[in-house]
């Protein structure tokens, strides 16, 4: 369990505060050597440690007493901010160019993920909408060109090759040109690593980041070499100047040094870490959610996205399910226009539906007011009625009633009536399925 050891350190330092009713100066003292023993344990830098622990015992004693809250739980508080403010606060987002593309230059040791970040950090990318193209740079290790160009074709972005005869600063001029010549919106590339930092490759990448002038320079470390990880990006930014770091295989049994020694050590925010061995498992760094979790709360703030991304799914392929059968009835339109305002978001659920593009805040605004409407003439229809809209086609009586019980126009309720039947022929058209489905004229 990552991180596991570091949370058990740190609950033995409030189990250490049970039963005390304020925090002072004496009562913080073993709390705090289980906490520097935890930190330490966990691999995070001396310096780091130190700085860390001063900071959080200098709050501890000026926090005077909140009623209701015990003193343990205050030092909880205090430890989790500060934890908080070492990792860098705020999630540091990748800058993009002013003018396409932007490059990303990726550098990193052997065998630290770099190669496998590169399509990752390209399908990340790509599920922002933007388009990408992948630099193979490493040319010591020929497995590594194959293994771009296989993961490339794994995420669908193509890859510029040049073999391994070729300098790496002439293939990133070449492929930077390909780039251009392509339109794309971001090129990432990979270079070589080597066992450890030497002058060669030091050479080699100040060359490749002459010709490329990136907007990114990254450096891969793997979290499994702890307090290592933060020397080698200080190390890193002072010999070619990098913009941030990517921190691999955080899924792994790290014990958290890396995480928390990278930016206090090197100036230098890891902006996204990988945490496993598929292409999907690249996210950016989120120093409050760490912290959570190696205070042992879990990773409740992903937990909860990850579900809502799953069920808004869901209730989108029932949706599709629905139309395609032609049993969309106005049970249905009435549950999604329900859940669409409950939402909020009524862009992210028809982007979900083949055929239906961005919507702007106008159009939202209007659709939302216009689903009021619909949903008040809804309630006023029958059970019958709201499952056969045949009747209500039929019927000019039925409509009329409705129009009074709801408050609205015959005219408005024909046009409700109207838009059901013609959503679901537009839908079934859309997908392909074009059995039936015309619309039936409504009888005056
Ligand atoms: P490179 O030499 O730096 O290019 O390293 P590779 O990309 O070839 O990766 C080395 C190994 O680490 C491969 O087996 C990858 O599958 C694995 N790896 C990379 N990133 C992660 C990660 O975030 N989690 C885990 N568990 N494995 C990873």
């Amino acid at each position: 369990e990552m991180f596991g050891q570091l949370t058990s350190g740190l609950e033995s330092a409030w189990n250490k505060l049970k039963g005390e009713e304020v925090l002072t100066k004496e009562n913080i003292v073993e709390p705090m050597r289980d906490i520097r023993r935890a930190l330490l344990e966990a691999d995070v830098s001396l310096p780091v440690v130190r700085r860390f622990v001063q900071a959080v015992s200098e709050r501890a004693v000026g926090v005077g007493v909140i009623r209701g809250v015990k003193p343990d739980q205050q030092l909880v508080k205090i430890v989790s901010d500060e934890l908080v403010k070492l990792m860098g606060g705020e999630v540091s987002e990748l800058t993009f160019a002013k003018s396409s593309p932007t490059v990303i230059l990726l550098a990193g040791l052997q065998g630290v993920g770099k190669t496998t970040v590169s399509a990752k950090l390209a399908l990340y990318l790509k599920k922002q909408g933007k388009s990408c193209m992948l630099i193979a740079g490493d040319v010591y290790r020929p497995a590594a060109i194959d293994q771009l160009v296989i993961l490339g074709k794994q995420v669908d972005v193509p890859v510029y090759t040049a073999g391994t005869d070729v300098k790496p600063a002439e293939i990133a001029r070449q492929g930077l040109q390909e780039a251009k010549k392509k339109n794309v919106d971001v090129v990432v590339m990979d270079t070589a690593g080597r066992l450890q930092i030497d002058r060669t490759m030091m050479d080699e990448l100040k060359d490749v980041k002459r010709i490329l002038n990136p907007t990114e320079v990254l450096l891969v470390v793997d979290a499994m070499t702890g307090q290592e990880a933060a020397a080698l990006v200080t190390t890193f930014n002072l010999e070619i100047g990098i913009t941030g770091a990517i921190l691999t295989k955080l899924d792994g049994d790290s014990r958290g040094g890396a995480a928390l020694s990278v930016k206090e050590v090197s100036g230098k925010p890891i902006k996204l870490v990988g945490r496993g061995e598929r292409m999907e498992d690249l996210e950016p760094f989120y120093p409050d959610r760490m912290a959570g979790r190696i205070l042992g709360m879990g990773d409740v703030l992903s937990f909860v996205e990850k579900a809502q991304e799953v069920m808004k799914q869901e209730d989108a392929e029932d949706l599709q399910q629905k139309i395609m059968s032609a049993k969309f009835d106005f049970n249905d339109f009435l549950k999604q226009t329900r859940a669409v305002a409950q939402m909020g978001s009524m862009s992210r659920v028809l982007g979900m539906i083949p055929g239906m593009g961005k919507v702007t805040p106008a159009q939202i605004r209007e659709a939302e007011k216009s689903l009021q409407i619909m949903e008040a003439m809804i309630e006023a229809m029958t059970p019958e009625e709201r499952e056969k809209p045949e009747l209500l086609a039929e019927s000019p009586a039925r409509r009329k009633r409705i129009a009074q019980e709801s408050g609205k126009t015959e005219q408005q309720v024909s046009q409700l009536v109207a838009q059901l039947f013609q959503m679901r022929v537009r839908m079934k058209n859309l997908m392909g399925v074009m059995q039936g489905g015309s619309v039936p004229a409504l009888s005056n």
